[in-house]
């Protein structure tokens, strides 16, 4: 690993190499808010962000659509390792508003077993919006992954733990401003 991948953020050896830049991150993002913006039009979606990690995805896409939107968040927990999930996901936080009738579109980070987007969209599907669509930043090349239809996906990415860009090790690295590898071997879960 070469100090210059990791444009000076190899701070303590954890991380590997970018596996998506900065640059190609915008670039993708800004492709996927033009699409999303021709979906929507004139319509005035709801866009749900999944906590913690699709923070920042939600931000940059939000501000690459240009339709009149909302923001909201749902923070949703699903039990097990750091490398396992159980299978058991919980909602840890609401949305404020009513979705009944409104175009809703989920908008995540990552889908790694594709557990959490099922959950979630099963269960706003009880809310009784009119639409539900799915904007995911990162899935992983893993069985389940793509047993949920996506709308709008940024990269296919290898089945490999990735950080950076909201996503976190053990609350660490969301800042990063691009997507890296980590080595699980040099990183502590505490
Ligand atoms: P799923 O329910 O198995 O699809 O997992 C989705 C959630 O697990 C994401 O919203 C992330 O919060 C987390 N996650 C999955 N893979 C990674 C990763 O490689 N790095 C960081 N978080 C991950
Ligand atoms: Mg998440």
């Amino acid at each position: 690993m070469h100090n210059d991948d990791l444009q000076g953020w190899s701070v303590d050896g954890p991380l590997e190499h970018i596996l998506v830049s900065e640059a190609d991150l915008r670039a993708r993002v800004a492709e996927m808010g033009a699409a999303i913006t021709a979906h929507y039009g004139e319509r005035r979606p709801v866009l749900v962000g999944v906590l913690t990690g699709a923070y920042v995805f939600m931000a940059d896409l939000a501000r690459a659509m240009q339709v009149p939107l909302e923001i909201e968040f749902m923070a949703i927990s699903s039990y097990g390792t750091a490398t396992a999930t159980s299978g058991v996901v919980q909602i840890r936080k609401d949305m404020d508003v009513p979705i009944e009738g409104r175009d809703i579109l989920i908008v995540e980070d990552i889908i790694d077993s594709g557990l959490t987007l099922r959950y979630l969209r099963d269960l706003l599907q009880r809310r009784n919006p009119s639409d539900i669509r799915i904007a995911a930043l990162l899935r992983k090349d893993r069985p389940g992954a793509s047993d949920i239809p996506v709308d709008w996906l940024g990269f296919d990415i290898p089945d490999e733990f990735v950080v950076g860009y909201g996503l976190d090790a053990g609350r660490k690295y969301r800042h990063l401003p691009f997507i890296a590898t980590l080595n699980p071997e040099r990183h502590d879960f505490d």
